[in-house]
């Protein structure tokens, strides 16, 4: 009779000689190699990479660069939406490379490793006297996935995060260190600034500082009306201003965060990952009849207290994001912003009555980063968000030929239908891009099937 270790044995070796796990199959006597799948935040990117290493040194990151073959991408933590991370090749994780290096306490300047998590740094950078100029809305991310996307918080008088680079190093696909800046091979700074992980690994970047400092952070409820009538006005003139604008209610939130001395303190919060759960239930339930689903959100609405608080700047930007969701954002020239987020709201509330997400809305300052979507521009950035259960595209399909009319450039790191030659319209320096990407690996090492067609290489 067969033995229980033989029938597991017989069911793992037919499984993996099968279709479903090709990549598996094992040469005779090959001991077995474990291959770990991932996945991202949303659950809507996969792959099953061939190995994955996390290394716990500059030096051992350069032996194994060395000493891997094919395809080598590096992942931050995982919160992209768009296909960059996905690979059959080896993913490298930077995340023990973390915390803050070095630091000139004069130009208020840190040398920080890319794999730090951004929720990781505000501390050790409080105690040496230093804060992050802007923060996204959470602080989960990876100081260097961060910058390969142009991940931005919010504040019309306030560049994304890769504006605030002012040098970096970068390792190529031997496991050779370049540093760059300004002055030191330029070209390869302004391309590595926004990379989108193409230019192989950001192993330290040189932020420039602020002071610590604390922020007062308001959130006031009101009507659609009224915040697109008050926006333009909250946005020029406190330090940073972003709203929301909940789908079937006629209502929304603005948020802005101004500099304070006052004592630290915080009134109740509303809890957005309850919210969330509150709006899906409404949904589920008044789906086909709008206009009372308004009628019981407007009231809803209207029960919940406006919120102040002080902290440090630190912690005052990001919130918890407990409910997944799928995401796409495009950022537009802020004089467009406005009239498209009307077009926006009219789409989606005569054809997708479906939807429960709130849209989000902020500013951000122009730079001049040749793959930044703030290239050259001040910009309003309008994002569309869909439950991670529910498909997104036929929403998504709706709404993206509005920010495409007003030349809206999507996030990097958010879903897209866009394609090489709609990004080279879209980006004066595009040709600059390619031209350093080829120079720095010829060989394409770094590129998954979605960069290999972006940049017409052979990945
Ligand atoms: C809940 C949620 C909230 C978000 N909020 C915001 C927001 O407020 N503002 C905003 O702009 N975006 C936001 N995003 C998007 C997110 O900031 C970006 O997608 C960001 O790039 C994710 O960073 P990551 O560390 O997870 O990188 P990953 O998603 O893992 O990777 C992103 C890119 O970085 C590259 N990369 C990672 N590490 C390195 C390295 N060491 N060297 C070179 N390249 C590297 C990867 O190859 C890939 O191309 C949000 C996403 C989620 C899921």
């Amino acid at each position: 009779m067969i033995g229980r270790r033989q029938l597991i044995t017989a069911l793992v070796s037919a499984a993996v000689g099968s279709q479903f796990y090709p990549g598996l199959a094992l040469a005779q006597g090959e001991a077995p190699k474990r291959r770990i799948p991932w996945r991202n935040w949303s659950g809507s990117q996969q792959c099953l990479p061939a190995a994955r290493k996390a290394p716990g040194s500059l030096q051992e990151l350069q032996e194994l660069v060395a000493s891997t073959a094919g395809t080598i991408r590096p992942v931050g933590s995982g919160h992209s939406f768009s296909p960059l991370v996905p690979t059959d090749g080896t993913l490298f994780s930077l995340s023990r490379l973390s915390g803050v290096m070095d630091h000139n306490p004069e130009q208020l300047q840190a040398t920080l490793w890319g794999g730090s998590r951004l929720g990781d740094i505000g501390q050790p950078l409080e105690d040496v006297g230093q804060a992050l100029v802007n923060m996204p809305d959470i602080d989960e991310q990876s100081l260097a996935g961060s910058l390969a996307t142009a991940t931005h918080g919010t504040g019309a008088g306030i560049g994304c995060l890769s504006d605030m680079v002012v040098g970096l190093q970068l390792m190529d696909s031997k496991g050779d260190l370049h540093d760059c800046d300004a002055a030191t091979n330029a070209d390869l700074f302004q391309a590595a600034r926004v990379s989108l992980g193409a230019l192989g690994f950001v192993t330290q970047v040189r932020m420039q500082n602020m002071a610590p400092y604390l922020l007062e952070k308001l959130t006031v409820w009101r009507e659609f009306d009224e915040i697109l009538a008050l926006a333009d006005e909250l946005a020029d003139t406190h330090r940073n201003f972003e709203f929301f604008y909940i789908p079937f209610s006629g209502m929304g939130w603005t948020d802005v965060h101004d500099l304070t001395d006052k004592p630290l303190g915080a009134t109740e919060k509303f809890d957005f990952n309850d919210g969330a759960g509150d709006l899906k239930l409404v949904r589920d339930w008044l789906e086909s009849f709008p206009k009372l689903r308004e009628l019981i959100l407007g009231t809803y609405m209207g029960t919940i207290e406006d919120e102040a608080t002080i902290a440090s700047s630190w912690k005052n930007y990001a919130n918890e994001r407990n409910v997944r969701f799928n995401e796409m954002e495009y950022h537009l020239p802020r004089e467009h912003g406005l009239q498209a987020l009307r077009e926006v709201r009219e789409a989606l509330e005569s054809q997708h009555q479906e939807v429960f997400f709130p849209i989000e809305v902020r500013f951000v300052k122009g730079d001049d980063i040749w793959l930044s979507p703030f290239y050259q521009r001040d910009t309003c950035s309008i994002a569309v968000h869909r439950y991670f259960e529910e498909d997104f595209q036929p929403y998504f399909r709706t709404i993206e030929p509005i920010l495409r009319k007003y030349q809206g450039r999507p996030h990097w790191g958010k879903l897209n239908t866009l394609a090489r030659e709609d990004f080279r319209k879209l980006y004066p320096r595009w040709d600059d891009f390619e031209e350093v990407r080829r120079a720095f690996d010829p060989e394409g090492r770094f590129l998954n099937t979605y960069l290999a067609g972006l940049f017409n290489a052979s990945g």
